[in-house]
C-alpha cells in the first residue's frame, strides 16, 4: 500500500532520538515530505531503524549522524551518513551475509547477532529497492537506500 516515506523516517527517529542523546550523539536531518512509495511501513521502518541502530553504536559522543531523503530518477534514495570507526573494504561485500560482523572477537563486547544487514537487505528486495555501502576506516560509514517512487497518477491522498 502507499507510503508516506517521510513518516517512516520521523517514526524512526522519533525512537532513537532519546537514545542518541544519551550517548551524545547528534543526528542531523533533512528530509523530503514528497515521497510516496509502494510498501510496507513497519518493515521499512525496521531497516532504517537497523541502519540508526548500527550508525549509533559504532559512532563515539560528539560524532554526529546525518540522514537526508530525496527524490532521484523515480526513486526515494535514503543517505544514512555517520563519523564513526567505517567499515575495511574488504568487509563492505560480506556484510548482508547472515550472521556476519567485522572483527568478531573486537566487536563481541557490542552486542548484536550479525542479522541486522541480512534483514534490511531482504527486505530492500522484497520492495523493488536497493542498499548499498561505502565507508572509510575511522572516517565513517554512508549507508544509501534506494526505492522506487510510485508515479504521481498512481496515487490519491
Ligand atoms: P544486529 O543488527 O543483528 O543486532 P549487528 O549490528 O552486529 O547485529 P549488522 O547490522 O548486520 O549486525 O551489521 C554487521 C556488521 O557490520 C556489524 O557487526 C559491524 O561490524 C558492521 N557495521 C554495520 N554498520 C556499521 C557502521 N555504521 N559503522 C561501522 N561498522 C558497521
Ligand atoms: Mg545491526
Amino acid at each position: 500500500e502507499p507510503v508516506v516515506y517521510s513518516q517512516v523516517l520521523e517514526d524512526v527517529l522519533y525512537r532513537f532520538e532519546p537514545i542518541a542523546q544519551a550517548k551524545g550523539v547528534a543526528i542531523e536531518t533533512d528530509l523530503d515530505f514528497d515521497l510516496i512509495i509502494l510498501g510496507d511501513h513497519d518493515r521499512l521502518e525496521q531497516v532504517v531503524g537497523n541502519l540508526l541502530d548500527n550508525a549509533l553504536r559504532y559512532t563515539e559522543a560528539g560524532k554526529a549522524i546525518h540522514v537526508k531523503t530525496f527524490s532521484e530518477e523515480g526513486y526515494a534514495i535514503t543517505e544514512i551518513r555517520d563519523e564513526g570507526r567505517g567499515i575495511p573494504r574488504e568487509d563492505l561485500d560480506k556484510l548482508t551475509e547472515r550472521f556476519y560482523r567485522v572483527n568478531k572477537s573486537r566487536t563481541r563486547e557490542d552486542g548484536g547477532t550479525g542479522l541486522g544487514l541480512a534483514i534490511a537487505k531482504h527486505i530492500m528486495e522484497r520492495h523493488g529497492g536497493s542498499i548499498h555501502f561505502a565507508s572509510e576506516v575511522s572516517q565513517g560509514t554512508t549507508v544509501t537506500l534506494g526505492l522506487p517512487l510510485l508515479p504521481d497518477d498512481e496515487f490519491d491522498i
